[in-house]
């Protein structure tokens, strides 16, 4: 049987109200999940939805420019071709991340209906549950604890704590987090490349010290010789993921070699870059995480699946939706002692009435 083609390719954006903010990095904030829900229906009827969350500090899209550059640019290079070849088409467009990833994790999902499989057997993705850890954003002492707490009794067992704005206020936040829950919680950092080579190495010991797992992104991207050394002295595994964006990203970062540990964030790489991705690393013997980018339920839905992938073995950034306050699926995602079931993963769907009551009217 020849491979369906493309269809249609429909965009709409809605709005998910945020319990608080979300501030990482130097300046950057979050306060509310305002998302495109990408729909893919192929030749033979079958149909899959993906989401794209905008980022403008990290990717420079807003849902206004993923909606235009799918219409635009994407779309017209899609309708009427074979699915399966659907990456390879839009890989000719630069930049505009999260609309392709969304674009190629929907037509993952539609293929995977046209075929009668699971999404999970569509992606060779064979666990049956994943570990998540939540990110606990930058802010006042006892929101930050509040939050941590909340979480924590909904199922959360990691914390990626961002750190990088005041690192006295970071440690005490730290050493806040561990007399709360002891051992009960593991942490790591992201300091959102807010370190400086004199003194990162320092940081990282006191960070191992102190008895976190990892640390993102500690240093500038483009001072590559800085984090390549400071790789090198093997303080602390180091992630990559603001150096790690695309395929060429990484194969540029493996020449230098500058970390340990991978994260894959399918939300911008799609399903088939991010394989390409996990085979990469496994190659180079290094380790992977996966990340939702900060996706409601539908997007951590499509992220954890490919965190059941076998190469992932460290902790996944799935869990953002326990920090919104609506959604626009027909079931929540529930988190048991650290893990996320796949099952439930592979049954959340997009409940039509949510989306249309949660979408923007264009003016
Ligand atoms: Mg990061």
């Amino acid at each position: 049987m020849s491979t369906p083609t493309i269809a249609a390719i429909e965009t709409s954006i809605f709005r998910l109200p945020m319990v608080g903010e979300l501030r990482w990095g130097s300046q950057s904030a979050l306060a509310e999940a305002r998302h495109v829900l990408v729909r893919v229906a192929l030749s033979d009827g079958s149909e899959g939805v993906a989401e794209a969350p905008p980022r403008p500090t990290i990717y420079g899209e807003t849902a206004a420019t993923i909606v235009a550059i799918i219409r635009d640019e994407l779309a017209p290079r899609l309708i009427g071709q074979p699915a399966d070849t659907a990456w390879a088409r839009i890989a000719l467009i630069p930049n505009n991340h999260t609309a392709k990833g969304a674009i190629d994790m929907a037509v993952h999902d539609a293929l995977a209906r046209s075929a009668g499989r699971t999404l999970a057997e569509q992606l060779g993705a064979t666990r049956e549950r994943v570990r998540v850890s939540y990110i606990l954003g930058i802010g006042a002492r006892d929101e930050v604890l509040a939050e941590a707490e909340r979480v924590v009794a909904q199922g959360v067992r990691v914390l990626k704590v961002k750190v990088g704005r005041d690192w006295d206020d970071d440690l005490a936040r730290i050493r806040d987090l561990q007399s709360m829950f002891g051992d009960r919680v593991d942490l790591y950092a992201d300091a959102n490349e807010t370190m400086v080579a004199a003194d990162a190495a320092q940081r990282l010991a006191v960070l191992r010290d102190l008895g976190l797992h990892y640390c993102e992104e500690p240093l500038p991207v483009e001072q590559v010789r800085a984090r390549a050394a400071l790789r090198a002295q093997t303080v602390l595994p180091l992630i990559a993921d603001d150096s790690a964006f695309t395929v060429r990203d990484l194969q540029r970062e493996l020449e230098l070699d500058t970390f340990d540990i991978l994260n894959i964030k399918t939300p911008r790489t799609g399903y088939t870059e991010s394989l390409a991705m996990v085979e990469l690393a496994r190659r180079a013997g290094k380790g992977v995480m996966v990340g939702s980018q900060a996706g409601s339920t539908i997007g951590a839905a499509r992220a954890a699946v490919f965190a059941a992938r076998a190469e992932v073995e460290h902790p996944s950034e799935l869990s953002f939706f326990l920090k919104l306050r609506e959604e626009i699926t027909d079931r929540p995602l529930t988190i048991v002692d650290g893990w996320l079931s796949v099952q439930e993963a592979l049954s959340v769907r997009v409940d039509p009435d949510r989306l249309r009551a949660m979408t923007l009217r264009a003016p």
